[in-house]
């Protein structure tokens, strides 16, 4: 329980730090939710003098002397009682309308922008991240985060927070007019009250536990929708559509199970707190009665403490009601902050350069990727020298794209040896700085849903002109084709470059490469997609290209590799072979073996 309440008094208190920028926001939406409490408060309190002064015996005190009232019909009716009534009805409605106006405006506007502070830092976060943390998660869930977590606690902070804040202040004026007209009668209420708070926390534990199910059965849906869309040409071509109303429907059914337990829990917790606060009607109705009471109670101040039970009931209600979207929003909460706590990409090397010279060395490097056991690269050892090229060929699987990874540093820390850049180990480097040396085409061509011009300038640092733009189309031989689309570099690609074809798509990540200009390429299959003449076209602007760079060069067609200066062979994560062309042919082992298979004899 105690562990529990930390928690969320943690929660609280960072969900609170959001809040401080708003602070004026924030003391405007407390005040106008105050004032529409005490104004419901006054009208109760204002019961008694109007019964007891306005109707009733008891003589009424204008201005310190008492005066005499006239009789109506057996009532002793104070006139001026009784004539400010109307105004006074209007005067607090209006109040009351202009503090529920104010309230409402300023709540809506801190969990709006509250919402937009916390979804950005989650989208920045994920940016931040590293490789083999989006690897193991669900992009379902992570993308739940952003979109339906952040909801919930948008729902919590807007108009669950309204009615908390407001309510509770009802609640508490009231208790207040009751003690305040007779205590004794009131003290029922101190036993009932800790029953209801036992009956409400039970049930708040209850729809924190179901919430958090909740938001991993969303995270169902949405991952289950998400690999349906991308595949969607495989689900048709398979035949598949049986397979995917099947897991659809397990993660459908099972929100709808969580959603009908937290609806379950909150369709008892009200009728149970109702039924007890009807105890504590009950004793006052029944206490009425009692001799003892009867002398010290008007009529005027039964009315008022009955009015003040019956004025709470319908805020209880709602407190009730909202008390599980509350509960909602603290889980979405405790997860976004754990997101948000998760470690991002190590960044601590502190070694920064403009331009390095691109001799690059893998000191017998051994790797294994998080949570599996056997290394995926063993004493990995070779060196590129500035401007040099070297060539990695093997079967799939064995282990290249790795090497390749590695570089860029999308996996922390190798467990043996070590790979430096210009004498300086690459994990001495700031994240940024290395990764500005390298540039990547990579197996797996990602366009985003932009121009063709705006996916070759991704991300150029710096102004990046029309002309540069297309000479790196041209270099990576895809003008040829962008020429031939109607709106030419402004043809939209769709959403990962679906409106081309493959081997489209590898010439703008290459064109991308090209105008990057960085001292160190890395080309993983960059033209596995094209046929042997495009080929041919491109490897003379990569000829080009490489000229002066430092390049790592992944190929399973030979051919273009012939011209490596050194061609390494990987086999299950160890190099197996090592030479030039003309040495590995010599040799006729591996490498002879495959060119031959390739070319004929
Ligand atoms: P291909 O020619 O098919 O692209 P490759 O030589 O590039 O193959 P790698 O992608 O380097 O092969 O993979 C080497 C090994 O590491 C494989 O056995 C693979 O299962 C494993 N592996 C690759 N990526 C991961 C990852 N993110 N987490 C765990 N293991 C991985
Ligand atoms: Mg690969």
């Amino acid at each position: 329980m105690t562990t529990i309440n930390n928690e969320m008094s943690s929660v609280f208190k960072r969900l609170l730090t959001y809040l401080i920028p708003m602070k004026g926001m924030f003391l405007l939406a407390v005040a106008g939710l105050l004032t529409y409490g005490l104004v419901d408060a006054a009208f109760i309190a204002f019961i008694k003098p109007f019964i007891d002064e306005g109707f009733g015996q008891a003589p009424a005190v204008v201005g310190g002397v008492e005066v005499d009232v006239p009789t109506h019909g057996g009532f002793n009716a104070n006139k001026d009682i009784m004539l400010m009534a109307p105004l006074v009805v209007i005067g607090m409605f209006t109040l009351r309308g202009i503090a529920n106006f104010v309230s409402t405006y300023c709540v809506s506007y801190m969990s709006a922008k509250l919402i937009m502070d916390m979804r950005q830092q989650v989208f920045e976060h994920y940016l931040r991240l590293p490789v083999s943390y989006i690897d193991r998660e669900n992009s379902g869930n992570l993308i739940s985060r952003v979109t339906f977590d952040t909801e919930q606690i948008a729902r919590a902070s807007g108009s669950a927070l309204i009615s908390i804040v407001r309510d509770s202040i009802t609640v508490i004026a009231m208790l207040a007019i009751m003690f305040f007209y007779s205590w004794k009668l009131s003290l029922c209420i101190l036993v009932i009250g800790p029953l209801m708070g036992v009956v409400i926390s039970v049930v708040s534990k209850r729809f924190r536990k179901v919430s958090k199910q909740i938001q991993s059965a969303m995270g169902g849906v949405t991952a289950t929708t998400e690999q349906m869309i991308k595949g969607h040409k495989n689900v048709l071509a398979f035949g598949g559509q049986k397979t995917e109303v099947d897991r659809f429907f397990k993660v459908n059914d099972s929100n709808r199970h969580q959603n009908m337990k937290l609806a379950v829990a909150q369709a008892i917790s009200q009728p149970v707190i109702m039924v007890i606060g009807s105890f504590a009607l009950a004793f006052v109705l029944y206490a009425a009665t009692f001799p003892a009471l009867k002398d010290d109670i008007t009529a005027g101040t039964f009315a008022a403490i009955l009015g003040a039970m019956m004025a709470m009931l319908q805020p209880i209600k709602n407190l009730t009601r909202v008390n599980a979207e509350f509960q909602r929003g603290i889980a979405a909460c405790t997860t976004v902050f754990e997101l948000l706590d998760t470690a991002p990409e190590s960044d601590t090397g502190e070694f920064e350069t403009k331009r390095v010279k691109g001799n690059l060395k893998f000191n017998n490097v051994t790797f294994s990727y998080p949570d599996t056991e056997k290394p995926a690269l063993t004493n990995i050892d070779f060196e590129v020298k500035q401007g040099k090229t070297i060539a990695l060929v093997g079967r799939s699987g064995s282990g290249k794209s790795t090497i390749a990874s590695l570089m860029t540093r999308f996996y922390t820390g190798v467990s043996e040896g070590d790979i430096t850049l210009d004498d300086v180990s690459i994990y001495d480097y700031k994240l940024t700085s290395l990764r500005n040396q390298v540039a990547l085409v990579s197996q797996q061509v990602t366009l985003f849903n932009d121009t063709i011009a705006n996916n070759i300038a991704y991300a150029y640092p710096g102004e990046v002109t029309r002309e540069q733009i297309v000479k790196a189309a041209e270099l990576a031989y895809a003008m040829e084709f962008i020429e031939t689309l109607p709106e030419g570099l402004d043809t939209e690609v769709g959403e990962n470059g679906v409106l081309l074809s493959g081997g489209q798509r590898q010439r703008i990540a290459i064109a991308r490469a090209m105008l990057r200009d960085a001292p160190v390429l890395i080309l993983d299959e960059a033209t596995s997609a094209l046929d042997t003449e495009s080929e041919k076209a491109i490897q003379h602007g990569l000829d080009n290209l490489r000229h002066n760079r430092t390049s790592i060069v992944i190929a399973h067609r030979l051919s273009t590799i012939e011209s490596a200066d050194e061609i390494l062979v990987i086999d299950q994560g160890s190099v197996v072979e090592r030479g030039t062309h003309t040495d590995l042919v010599a040799k006729e082992g591996i490498y002879a073996n495959l060119y031959q298979m390739q070319f004929g004899n």
